[in-house]
């Protein structure tokens, strides 16, 4: 089965990343192009720069985190309307960064997922449990309430969504958790949202860890910060070798 490799840029690069793009575009061989779907989500400043080059290497684009309105009075705010209108298809929502640094809260993301899909991007649901309630052995608890809160009803809204599991204290980190957990932590996962939404795995994947993560069962694809930043890095998770849990 295909995998699908997010890239999530965060606050980081300015114009000149377009390169970066190029770049991954010559390193994707036809294999890995048949392996996996890849997407790139830089600042959104940037979308409207690396459209032209995203789409001469095959990557698809996305937004880091949207607005719940179209538009309106919310200064210093991006609608999903603006993200699709730029040459996004893909908007992650929920992330742990927005849920830590911004109080979004579960039902927040829940609308947020609905805004992207009005707008017709793919939303990535992004859960995951902080280090306190990881030590507590709450993790499975905790997950399972957020995504039952966040998924949207897209027997309202139409389309589809992606869902990524990324243990706050995974992210950014170095850490990586014991594929038993992850194993158990996406088979919860799969309970609520069924077996047709991609789940991806996110936190410390590298390189060298890519293949293991991706060959846990109902590891869909992953969805990578820091190793995305550079074509090199973030080819090497998309052509790393996973084997198939069908
Ligand atoms: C992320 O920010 O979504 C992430 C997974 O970061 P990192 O890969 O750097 O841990």
């Amino acid at each position: 089965m295909r995998r699908l490799i997010v890239g999530n840029w965060k606050m980081n690069g300015l114009r000149g990343a377009e390169k970066e793009i190029t770049r991954l575009g010559e390193l994707l061989t036809p294999d890995d192009r048949k392996r996996a779907d890849v997407v790139v989500c830089p600042p959104a400043t940037l979308l409207g720069c690396l459209v032209e080059e995203a789409a001469a290497a095959g990557i698809e684009l996305g937004g880091q985190n949207c607005h719940i309105r179209p538009s309106g009075a919310h200064t210093g705010e991006v609608s999903a309307e603006m993200l699709a209108d730029a040459g996004a298809k893909w908007c992650i929502v929920g992330h742990s960064e927005r849920r830590q640094d911004h109080g979004e809260r579960s039902a927040l993301v829940r609308a947020k997922a609905e805004a992207a899909l009005r707008a017709g991007l793919t939303p990535i649901i992004c859960v995951g449990e902080k280090p306190e309630d990881h030590e507590a052995g709450r993790a499975e608890a905790v997950v399972g309430s957020q995504i039952e809160v966040a998924m949207p009803n897209i027997g309202i809204s139409g389309g589809r969504f992606v869902t990524a599991y990324e243990p706050i204290w995974a992210v950014g980190t170095g850490v990586v958790p014991r594929p038993s957990h992850i194993e158990a932590i996406h088979a919860r996962i799969r309970k609520t949202v069924g077996p047709d939404t991609p789940i991806l795995y996110g936190g410390s994947v590298k390189g060298k860890n890519a293949g293991g993560i991706l060959s846990i069962p109902n590891v869909d694809g992953a969805l990578i910060g820091g190793a995305s930043l550079k074509a090199e890095d973030f080819h090497e998770i998309i052509s790393a070798r996973w084997t198939d849990h069908g």
